[in-house]
């Protein structure tokens, strides 16, 4: 079902804003917009695209933005339930969520239970809370509709798949970051503004950091497991630094499909919309004789070690996906705040994995409770 009306979820981040920018091109309603604190932004949104509600999740923001909106009749909301009002407003047809972090998950159950259609950036929503969330899908008939690019790129390769195959092989691309084949002793002291500098991607700063260590393209494997109904092991993941070939699936007489492009989010923002149509869009076309070449490596699992410990927590299945999301979004926010150094981002993310509870099933209460426990164990 192409989307007609649609709340988004953290409008004043990198995806964000990308989303106001199809919107505004493919003409759009936009009935709600949150975000954490963001008032000046938020405001200047909400004045040009006019939702019925806003929320801040921060209160004190949130009654500021409130006198601001005043003369406006929008009705402005706070806390992360006022956050969860917008995901399940009655006009919007489609929820796009591009909060960070697992903050996004009771926002996108919300907006399940309520019958959105999910266009979903926030990947930490299906790491953390990946059972729940297709269990919820399913039960409520709902589309979950990636947006990060290589799940869009999968899920786009995946149209036209024979309904009695099931597809062979996953490959996951990864740019590499900044680091690429850098040994773990150069890695000792690199600095925040080193890692923050991403070679292809313009992105927030929490991805951009996952981009560095890894945990991103681990953090992938895990939403693909979720998105596809895959085995952690029928996913490769090759490096490919030009990110042009988003990734690919192989199908059981090794044809391999791919989809390319410029790498531009505003691509898999539009599908994920728009989709099963297409139309045009404001990103430039690819030139494959400009690009010229295009190169493929076997990733350093030794020197980037979030990659394995996701597969690996996936792979156990139950909380550890959960406890590793919230152990890496702690040691993220720490290494930013330049408490800890680069390589301890993945020594404490296997700390918690190592001492985290084997749970078969469990609620979104259970969520709560691992990540508060990782994020203790890491600040300890
Ligand atoms: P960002 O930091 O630029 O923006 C995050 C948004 O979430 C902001 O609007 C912020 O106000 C809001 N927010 C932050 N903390 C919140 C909280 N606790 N509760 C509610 N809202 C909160 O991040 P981004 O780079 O746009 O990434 C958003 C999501 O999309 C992430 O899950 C990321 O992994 C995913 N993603 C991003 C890109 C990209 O190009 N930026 C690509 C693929 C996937
Ligand atoms: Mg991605």
């Amino acid at each position: 079902m192409t989307t007609k009306s649609l709340s988004i979820l953290g409008s004043t981040g990198s995806i964000g804003k990308q989303s106001l920018d199809v919107c505004r091109k493919c003409g759009y309603s936009v009935k709600a917009l949150t975000a954490f604190s963001s008032v000046n932004e938020i405001e200047k949104q909400a004045r040009e695209f006019k939702p019925e509600k806003v929320a801040l999740v921060d209160e004190k923001a949130a009654s500021d933005l409130k006198q601001r909106l005043s003369d406006t009749g929008i009705k402005v909301l706070s806390g992360i339930d006022g956050v969860c009002e917008c995901a399940q407003l009655e006009s919007a047809d489609t929820v796009l969520n591009s909060i960070v972090g697992m903050a996004g998950l009771k926002p996108t159950l919300s907006a399940i239970r309520a019958g959105k259609k999910i266009a979903l950036a926030n990947k930490e929503t299906l790491v953390a809370g990946g059972q729940l969330v297709m269990n919820e899908a399913k039960k409520y008939g709902v589309d979950i509709l990636p947006v990060d690019s290589e799940h869009s790129a999968i899920f786009q390769c995946l149209q036209g798949k024979p309904a009695n195959k099931a597809l062979k092989k996953i490959i996951l691309t990864a740019s590499g970051g900044p680091f690429f084949s850098k040994t773990a002793d150069e890695l000792k002291n690199v600095t925040v503004e080193n890692a923050l500098k991403h070679p292809n991607w313009s992105m927030g700063a929490k991805i951009t950091i996952d981009s560095a260590t890894m945990m991103n393209k681990g953090l992938e494997l895990i939403e693909a497991v979720w998105l596809f109904s895959v085995r952690p092991q029928d996913i490769d993941i090759v490096i490919h630094r030009e990110s042009i070939v988003h990734s690919a699936v192989e199908y059981d007489d090794n044809s391999v499909i791919a989809q390319l492009g410029l790498p531009d989010m505003r691509i898999p923002i539009q599908y994920a919309l728009t989709y099963p149509e297409r139309f045009e869009s404001p990103v430039e076309e690819l030139s494959l004789s400009k690009i010229g070449k295009l190169t493929f490596f076997e990733p350093d699992y030794d020197t980037f070690k979030c990659i394995n410990i996701c597969k690996n927590a996936i792979t156990k299945g139950g909380l550890f996906t959960a406890a590793v999301n919230s152990a890496n979004e702690q040691a993220n926010l720490m290494f930013r705040q330049g408490k800890i150094g680069f390589l301890d981002i993945a020594e404490k993310v296997q700390e918690v994995f190592e001492c985290t509870p084997y749970y078969d099933e469990y609620t979104f209460e259970d969520v709560m409770e691992i990540d508060k426990f990782a994020r203790e164990s890491v600040m300890r």
